[in-house]
Order: structure tokens, then C-alpha cells, then sequence
């Protein structure tokens, strides 16, 4: 495939530096692409453009028209696709009918805030006698956008079609390890109608064009998506400039199950939260709550679950596709090997399809029994398929354990009891509480972001849109 370019100003360009990075395809670990490896001056050009268009033509353009350059943009993602689909999955090494699922998803980002762009209202203010108060919503100016490896299409919509829609100019830092559909679709913006300058491009690595953005003085707000301890180092460069940040970091989700749950609705549902995306999503299931009285019996249907499962290159849709890149690979069994020299007992684990590449960074789903609620492996995120099961007695302890760890993104509460249902809702720390279903984020619709160490801010919905905005006061007194 031939290089990837940055995409700054309207044009696809290199690195002024020339300097590139490698691509690995993460099902045979072997190079496909390369990217530009943006530094500071490639980022100061980004900005520069993206302010530019900010002053401009996009400045000027009514919110009717920005949805319907956006709507558009929907539709050309939507003939492509198929294409996208197939780049997505050979970037980031997930299943092909899940990165089908990532590409509807990225054009419904686009769809939604297409719809939403002219309905975002302020507000007049009673006030003093002869005078009209009006708060109006007005865009941030320059937005820089951080996004992650695990779901490109997916945050990319997200994140940029809430910052266009209210009317902001984009700078997006797009991870290292996967960041070729969000290039592929910033040149549909293009052909959509955005103006040149209005949405940018800069490829890198985190600790140069990605810092690099974080600590620019150019910029107005920060989106990023991605670990804590870079969320972390992300506020703090922010923070230099006085720029508010909307943080989307880890988790360590709970499902909760209760006697009374219906297993054959749930079980499936537990499965595919810590499955999909070889468990590398922010609110992946990575815990399963089980009440003592139905431990054994759920621990053994899982068991059949987990060994059924096929890993292997996502282009032949197994279950589960690979792990993004060695490392990651090799921090996941380093934690289940932690765990597993502690005591903790591997209660079953899913297969690898015969003929997987070798240079594949595959690691086969994995369910862990009886794990202690305060273990590392039940506390900190793995980012992998690997589900932590325990046991608990009584509603108390369920709500204890699942409260139990500094995260707080989404849960799921599964029993038949509609006043539990509600009760143990509202006293779950998180963003998102499910009950009797789980969406790992939920539909685009539906506010998301965390509690506690999962970060601040919310995106996704009429919420996110608000996030990307700012209010201005206009006090008139007329007499
Ligand atoms: P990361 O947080 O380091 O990277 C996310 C994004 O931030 C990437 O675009 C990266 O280039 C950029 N970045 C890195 N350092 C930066 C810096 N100093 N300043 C500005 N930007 C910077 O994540 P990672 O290294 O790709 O993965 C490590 C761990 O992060 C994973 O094991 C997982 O636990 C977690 N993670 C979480 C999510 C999520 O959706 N919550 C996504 C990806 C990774």
C-alpha cells in the first residue's frame, strides 16, 4: 500500500521532516504502510490551517449547511463502505463484521450531528428591566482531537462530527498504531463540501506530535481517548494554556449477575462485551459479578462459551481477531501470568483457528475463575480478552465489588427484579448503567464518559454536541 500522508490545509502532505513510521498489519505482524512522523511544526501548520478555516469560509457557514456538508460526508462513508471496512480491520486486526459494524457506526456519528447541528439553542436570561439577555452557544474555536488505536472510525465520528457540527475547526492526532481510516474519510470531508482547513490531519507518535498538540497554544479544547496515564499528561499540558479537556480513559466495567437473571439473554451479552475488539475497548466487561448462588452453574456455561470461540486474522471473521501490536501482546500475558503465579485459575480459554499467521498477535479469550475482587487483575484494565469472574452474596457486596476499583465508565445490571434493577443502578459508580442488555458505550444517542479514574466530560448525544461549545453572554439594555 503506498505511504499515508498527513492531511493539513486540504492537501495530503509527508512530514516536513520526511520522516516516517511503520504500519504493521497486527493478524501476521508484518509492514503494509507507513505514516508521516509528525513533529512540532507539522502540528504548528495543522493549527495555523485549522484557524485560518476557523476565521473563514468555515467560520461563516450557517449550522443548516454544516449539517448538510456532514450529512453528505455520511453518505460518501456509506458507499465506501466495504472499502473502509476492509482498511479498518487490516489496520487495527479486528474482525471484519466488526469493523462493518465501526464504519455504519463512524457515518451514523455524522448523520446524528447532521440532524443536530442546527437544533443546539441557547437561552435568554430575565434580567434587569429594559434589558434582553441572550446566552448563546458558541463553538470553542480550534479543537484538538486525541484518538486511540482501538476503534479509529468509531472515535474519529465521534469526536470530530460533535466539533464540526457546533461549528469548530479540527485538529486530529490519530494514533501510531491504526489511523488509516481516519485519513481516508477526512479526504471524503473534502468532496462533501467542508472547507480546506476545517478538519486536519497529523499523524505521529504520542510523545511528539501528539504532545506536540496537547501543550499548543493555538488550540481552544482537547478531546483524547485513551490510557489514563496519557489523559494524565494530556490535562497537564492543557493545563499550561488555561484549555479545557474532556477526558474518555479506561475501565474496568462490571456485569452483575443476579439469581434471578435470565442467562440465556445475558450470557451472549457477557461473552461479546469482553470478545469484541479482542477486549481492547474502554468499556469492555472485563468483570463478571456472579451471585453465589448460581456461581457454579454460570461459571460452567461460560466455560462452554469461552472454548467454542475461534481467534484468528480478522479478515476471516473469527470471534476474536488479534491483540493491536507486540507489546500489547506482552503486557496482557504479562498481567494473566501475574494472576495466574498468585493462584488465579484459568476456568477455560477459547481456541486458535489452524493456519493463523505466526507473526499474528493473537491471545485466545480467556476466563478467569474465583478471582479475588481486589486483585490487580480484577482492578486494573488488561485491554484484552480476559474476563475476571467472582462471586458475591447479596445485593450489598455486589454494589461494593463493582464499585470497587478507581474506574467508573459503564456496568450492566442483570436480574428480573424491576426495584433492584433501579436500586442498584442509581448506586453504581459510572457513566453508563445498562440493565437487562449492554452496549459497551451504547448507541450514539446515549451521553458517554466516565466517573472516578474514567476520565470527565461526556461524549456521544445532544451532550457531547454541548461539550464542543461554549456560552457567551450578550446583555442589551434598550431602555
Ligand atoms: P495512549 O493513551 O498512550 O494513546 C492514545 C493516544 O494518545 C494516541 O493517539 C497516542 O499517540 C497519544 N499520546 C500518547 N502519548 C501522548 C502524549 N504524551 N501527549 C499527547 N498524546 C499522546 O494509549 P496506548 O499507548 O496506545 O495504549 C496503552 C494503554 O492505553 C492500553 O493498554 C489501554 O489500557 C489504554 N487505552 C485505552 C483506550 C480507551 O479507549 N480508553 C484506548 C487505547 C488505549
Amino acid at each position: 500500500m503506498e505511504a499515508q500522508r498527513n492531511f493539513i490545509a486540504g492537501e495530503h502532505c509527508a512530514a516536513l521532516s520526511g520522516r516516517t513510521l511503520d504500519v504493521l498489519d497486527p493478524s501476521n505482524g508484518e509492514v503494509f504502510t507507513t505514516l508521516p512522523r509528525s513533529e512540532t511544526r507539522d502540528v504548528d501548520a495543522a493549527v495555523a490551517a485549522a484557524r485560518a478555516a476557523y476565521r473563514g469560509a468555515w467560520g461563516r457557514t450557517t449550522a443548516t449547511e454544516r449539517g448538510r456538508i456532514m450529512m453528505r460526508l455520511s453518505h460518501l462513508i456509506l458507499r465506501q463502505h466495504a472499502a473502509l471496512a476492509e482498511l479498518e480491520c487490516r489496520d487495527t486486526g479486528k474482525p471484519i463484521q466488526q469493523a462493518q459494524a465501526d464504519i455504519t457506526a463512524c457515518a451514523r456519528y455524522f448523520e446524528y450531528y447532521a440532524g443536530a447541528a442546527d437544533k443546539l439553542h441557547g437561552e435568554t436570561i430575565p434580567y434587569a428591566q429594559g434589558s434582553t439577555v441572550l446566552a448563546v452557544r458558541v463553538p470553542h474555536g480550534v479543537t484538538g482531537h486525541i484518538i486511540p488505536w482501538n476503534y479509529p472510525a468509531q472515535i474519529f465520528g465521534r469526536s470530530v462530527g460533535g466539533a464540526l457540527a457546533a461549528g469548530n475547526a479540527c485538529v486530529v492526532k490519530p494514533a501510531e498504531d491504526a489511523c488509516l481510516t481516519p485519513l481516508r474519510i477526512a479526504a471524503l470531508a473534502l468532496e462533501a463540501g467542508l472547507p480546506a482547513g476545517a478538519l486536519n490531519i497529523v499523524c505521529g507518535l504520542g510523545m511528539e506530535a501528539g504532545a506536540a498538540l496537547a501543550g499548543h497554544t493555538g488550540i481552544n479544547h482537547i478531546s483524547f481517548t485513551g490510557s489514563p496515564q496519557t489523559g494524565t499528561a494530556v490535562a497537564q499540558a492543557a493545563a499550561v494554556n488555561h484549555v479545557p479537556v474532556t477526558l474518555e480513559l479506561g475501565g474496568k466495567s462490571p456485569q452483575i449477575l443476579f439469581a434471578d437473571a435470565d442467562l440465556d439473554l445475558a450470557l451472549p451479552v457477557v461473552v461479546n462485551a469482553i470478545v469484541q475488539n479482542a477486549g481492547q475497548t474502554c468499556a469492555a466487561g472485563s468483570r463478571v459479578l456472579i451471585d453465589r448462588a448460581i456461581y457454579a452453574q454460570v461459571m460452567a456455561l461460560l466455560k462452554d462459551r469461552f472454548e467454542a470461540l475461534t481467534t484468528g486474522p480478522g479478515l476471516q471473521g473469527p470471534d476474536c481477531g488479534p491483540l493491536i501490536n507486540r507489546k500489547q501482546f506482552e503486557r496482557v500475558q504479562a498481567m494473566v501470568d501475574a494472576a495466574c503465579g498468585d493462584g488465579v485459575q484459568v476456568a477455560a480459554r477459547a481456541r486458535l483457528v489452524t493456519g493463523a499467521p505466526k507473526g499474528g498477535f493473537f491471545f485466545e479469550p480467556m476466563l478467569l475463575g474465583a478471582v479475588p475482587p481486589t486483585h490487580t487483575i480484577a482492578q486494573a484494565e488488561v485491554f484484552g480478552p480476559v474476563l475476571a469472574a467472582m462471586s458475591f452474596d447479596g445485593e450489598e457486596e455486589a454494589i461494593e465489588i463493582a464499585n470497587g476499583t478507581p474506574f467508573g465508565l459503564t456496568a450492566a445490571v442483570w436480574t428480573r427484579d424491576g426495584a433492584r434493577q433501579l436500586r442498584v443502578a442509581h448506586r453504581i459508580e459510572a457513566g453508563q448503567v445498562f440493565i437487562n442488555n449492554y452496549g459497551a458505550g451504547g448507541g450514539i444517542e446515549l451521553p458517554f464518559g466516565g466517573m472516578k479514574h474514567s476520565g470527565y466530560g461526556r461524549e456521544k448525544a445532544f451532550e457531547g454536541l454541548r461539550g464542543f461549545t461554549t456560552v457567551k453572554t450578550i446583555a442589551i439594555q434598550h431602555g
